[in-house]
């Protein structure tokens, strides 16, 4: 039997002719050490904003910059096939599916100027174009290249819910359909060229599995076929101690558990969609994280959730990694009265989960008199409204005395499997927060116990990254 590898390319791997280069060079090399290869693409860098943020200009009734939107897509996109799809019929036809493609995006701009709103399915069909588009160049570009492939919308075969801008699979029938559209092209040494991120419902209507779902959509096919590796292809060295735009000096971890890595992404290393993880694990699938722009760095291999031998560690070497996610706010429900009140988290979450939103990270109560969590900070004025309601009589009475939210707020987590029943890592971490003159606001220990997070003021990101990462890397 053949070995299967998916490899996804990011954004920015695929975001100009030189990057471009590159994948199919990459894609040359696996193609004579793996029988078969399937490639995922994500849009090209920066296509899937611009496409939303004409769509929100558009709800606006803003139509201004959109010639400026329709020229700038045609020249990305065009300057990469005129470099690199020498065949002029190929290269006129290629063209003329992406101009196809951006008139799409100018009717549906006009349709939602006249509308002044665009709803979360329309801006599903709006960021899938990104993908549609880039998905045609590259397998034309491969094809160029010397190399056999075919380009396919995964709407074809990833079957979704109707939870658009989030859209969850149905993974019996997508395993089923994914097999039955790639297997024959697979066995005809074919290279199947797949859009990363968008999915399909049962009835057909385009739906994307939430922003960076490229790495998902990787994951979804190697779970499917199934693959013995699945490579993400990016434009940093693979997973590293932190964020090398916060920190210069982070280095790669040449390898992460997966449990580790979960934590990451989960608490915002964009490096890799949390949902990646999952699918690739349950498959016992091979993942590895890779730079497009320094093939020959082995970067990143996941591993297995190994025993830590943390205890026989110094505190500071069992921190791996840092990450944070901006844009937080902590909601605080406070009052005396709350003590006797039953089911008071109860009902606080599942106002909080009627309105769509997910908790990060829920604090431990210093007394039983409040309860505090983090959110994003564009949902606070709708959870804050959906606790006053749910709370009513209890403000009323005066059991609750105030629902409140702060300012914008940082979550930094230190993640580190040999964390794991070592008290010297809060102290440690502590003490180098309180010295970089880092105030914490709030405290949570991940579930799995491979991180630690503290909540900062979004003024005190940088410092608390980097003062943390210090104690990884000097
Ligand atoms: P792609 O377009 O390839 O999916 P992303 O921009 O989604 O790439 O993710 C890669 C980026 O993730 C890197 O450029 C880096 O700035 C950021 N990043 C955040 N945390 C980390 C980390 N711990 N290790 C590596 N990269 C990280
Ligand atoms: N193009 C999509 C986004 O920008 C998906 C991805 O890049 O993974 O969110
Ligand atoms: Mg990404």
């Amino acid at each position: 039997m053949k070995k299967t590898l998916v490899m996804k390319f990011g954004g920015t791997s695929v975001g100009s002719a030189d990057a471009l280069k590159n994948v199919v060079q990459i894609i040359r090399d696996a193609k004579k050490d793996w029988g078969r290869v399937v490639v995922v693409t994500s849009a090209m860098s920066g296509v899937t904003n611009l496409l939303l943020d004409s769509a929100a200009a558009a709800s606006q009734g803003k139509l201004d910059s959109l010639s400026e939107t329709e020229s700038s897509l045609r020249a990305k996109h065009f300057a990469a096939a005129d470099a690199l799809v020498p065949d002029s019929a190929r290269r006129e036809a290629l063209k003329a599916e992406i101009e196809k493609l951006i008139q799409t995006q100018m009717n549906l701009c006009k349709a939602v100027a006249v509308l002044g709103e665009a709803s979360p399915r329309a801006l599903d069909v709006v960021a899938s174009l990104g993908e549609r588009m880039s998905v045609r160049l590259l397998a034309a570009v491969v094809e160029s290249g010397g190399v056999r492939a075919e380009a396919l919308e995964a709407s074809e075969f990833i079957v979704t819910d109707g939870e658009f801008q989030n859209a969850h699979p149905d993974l019996g029938i997508t395993v089923e359909k994914t097999r039955r559209r790639l297997n024959p092209l697979l066995d005809e040494n074919v290279v199947p060229i797949v859009t990363g991120f968008i999915g399909a419902t049962a009835e057909g209507q385009v739906t994307t599995l939430g922003r960076g779902g490229s790495d998902y959509s990787a994951a979804l096919i190697g779970f499917a076929l199934p693959a013995n590796e699945v490579w993400i292809w990016t434009d940093v060295n693979g997973v590293m101690t932190t964020d090398p735009r916060i920190a210069p000096n982070a280095q790669t971890l040449p390898e992460i558990s997966y449990n580790e890595i979960a934590e990451l992404a989960y608490y915002g290393a964009k490096v890799l969609h949390p949902k990646t993880i999952r699918p690739v694990v349950e498959a016992g699938i091979g993942l590895r994280i890779c730079n497009t722009f320094n093939p020959s760095h082995p970067g990143t291999r996941l591993t297995a959730n190994g025993h830590s031998n943390g205890s026989k560690e110094k505190p500071e070497k069992v921190i791996k990694a840092v990450t944070a996610i901006r844009c937080q706010r902590l909601v605080t429900i406070e009052g005396r009265g709350m003590l006797g009140v039953p089911g008071v988290a109860a009902r606080a979450f599942s106002a909080v989960a009627s309105t769509g939103t997910s908790v990060p990270l829920i604090t431990q109560a210093s007394s039983e008199q409040s309860i505090c969590f983090a959110i994003p900070a564009d949902t606070a004025p709708s959870i804050l409204r959906a606790l006053e309601k749910v709370f009513k009589h209890e403000i009323v009475r005066q059991d609750i005395d105030r629902i409140w939210s702060t300012e914008d707020v940082t979550i930094v987590t230190v993640v580190g499997a040999g964390m794991r029943h070592m008290a010297g890592v809060s102290g440690k971490v502590f003490s180098q927060l309180g010295a970089n003159d880092v105030n914490i606001l709030a405290i949570a220990q991940g579930s799995s116990e491979v991180s630690i997070s503290f909540v900062v003021d979004h003024v005190n990101t940088e410092t608390a990254v980097k003062s943390l990462h210090e104690l990884i890397v000097r």
